[in-house]
């Protein structure tokens, strides 16, 4: 038997219920926020990520599905949203749009992970981005949508993380403090620490391995080396979280997986479990870096496997929609006729079932009480001459004789 992937998951009818209610839910409120929805390919020229993402991050490093076409093109799955909604909002002009400019997308992302809880090869994200804005009132906004998108769906016990990592001019003299710090403790650090050491040492602070982790408890942390302008706006952003009743935390220790971050990053997690649910900060410099505009943005990730599971921790569970009526038949006429008024009912939105395996009519009445239907009409020769047969309610087990007619049936169902 062919397996699934490693890292990969079938999404079955009971779930896909619950990832349609999130996926509905959060439609409603990206709308309510003036977001618009943009889909962009699977894949994309490996260079975007390289550059996007940054070619000393995990991402780019170990976690990337690359390969060649048949061109000779090197191609990647893309493992991240954002750096394909910049270059789609470059390569389209959307920068000439009433601006800011509001996007959200749901996508599957592709990345070579050592697969463990909540961590797969394919996942899927939901996310937004807003172009144009370098006041921390986008941040507020992001953040004020993401905390609605969680609320939205009642999960509880996530809390709100937030820090920032300043941007250029601030980390000009972070990254030399830190390297200093560093230094003399670099050879304890994995192979990959190291070779980041030079180009990146930031990245440092995001690695995985426990052993880096417990070295980096006591780095220096770029908070305290913000310049005027960065902490301004992290001051600001906090006063209004704080008026607006917004909790959140301070960690210092986020500087987040991907290079294009600056200033307010955030996350929020799960309390119970310690994984992050969704994840976003700025990232002012990405748009010029791709070869747009100068232009600013902020956006966020919501992990959507991570979110289905919290979700299903809740005790109110998703309904799964049950037939209203069942038509069992038995002889070829009354099959025939069956089928007709079944495809009247679906034709006026009700959901209606017949056989289609060429079962007994005793088969046909236990499928219909396994699955749940609430009403089955039963149909031979005899009702076919008199017109009308039998409806019975599965609930009640009472019995209704009615007109063959899907406007008479839509009112006994319905009442
Ligand atoms: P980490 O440092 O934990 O690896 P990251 O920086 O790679 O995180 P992002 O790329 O910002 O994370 O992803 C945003 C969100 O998407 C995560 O918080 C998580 O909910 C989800 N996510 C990321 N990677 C995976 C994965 N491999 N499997 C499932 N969900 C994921
Ligand atoms: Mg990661």
């Amino acid at each position: 038997m062919i397996q699934r992937p490693k890292g990969t998951k079938d999404i079955l009818p009971q779930d896909t219920y619950i990832w349609q209610f999130i996926e509905d839910n959060t439609k409603q409120v990206f709308k309510n926020y003036g977001f618009q929805e943009i889909r962009v390919p699977v894949f994309e020229h490996t260079e975007l990520f390289e550059r996007g993402v940054g070619d000393t991050t995990d991402v780019v490093q170990k976690e990337m599905y690359t390969f060649n076409d048949k061109g000779g093109r090197s191609i990647t799955l893309r493992p991240e949203g954002t750096a394909g909604v910049v270059r789609a909002y470059i390569e389209n002009g959307m920068a000439s749009l009433p601006n800011p400019v509001k996007l959200w997308y749901n996508m599957s992302m592709y990345r070579y992970e050592n697969v463990q809880k909540g961590r797969l090869r394919e996942f899927h994200q939901i996310g937004a981005e807003l172009f144009g804005s370098s006041s921390y009132e986008a941040d507020v906004e992001v953040i004020c949508l993401a905390k609605r998108i969680i609320d939205s769906l009642e999960i509880e016990n996530v809390k709100l993380m937030l820090n920032s990592i300043g941007c250029p001019t601030c980390r000009q003299t972070y990254q030399v403090v830190l390297k200093e710090w560093i230094a003399d403790k670099l050879d304890k650090y994995c192979e990959t620490c190291k070779s980041r050491f030079e180009k990146n040492p930031m990245r440092i602070l995001d690695c995985k391995e426990k052993n880096c982790i417990q070295l980096n408890q006591e780095a220096p942390v770029i908070l305290n080396y913000l310049c005027k302008e960065c902490k301004e706006h992290f001051e600001k952003l906090k006063n209004t979280l704080n008026k607006l009743c917004i909790n959140y935390e301070i960690d210092s220790k986020i500087v987040r997986g991907l290079d294009y971050y600056t200033k307010s990053v955030f996350e929020f997690i799960d309390e119970k479990e310690g994984l992050t649910v969704l994840a976003g900060g700025r990232y002012d410099e990405l748009v010029k870096e791709l070869d747009g505009q100068d232009i600013p943005a902020i956006g966020f990730a919501m992990g959507m496997e991570r979110i289905v599971e919290l979700f299903k921790r809740k005790e109110t569970k998703i309904k799964v929609p049950i037939p209203e009526i069942y038509i069992a038949q038995i002889g070829e006429d009354a099959n025939i006729f069956a089928t007709n008024l079944v495809e009247k009912l679906r034709n006026i939105n009700i959901y209606a079932q017949k056989d289609v395996t060429g079962k007994a009519l005793k088969s046909q009445f236990k499928y219909a009480d396994k699955i749940g239907c609430k009403y089955v009409l039963t149909i031979g020769e005899t009702e076919l001459e008199k017109g009308k047969a039998n409806l019975k309610d599965m609930i009640t087990g009472e019995e209704t004789l009615v007109v063959l007619n899907e406007i008479e049936l839509a009112k006994h169902i319905e009442a």
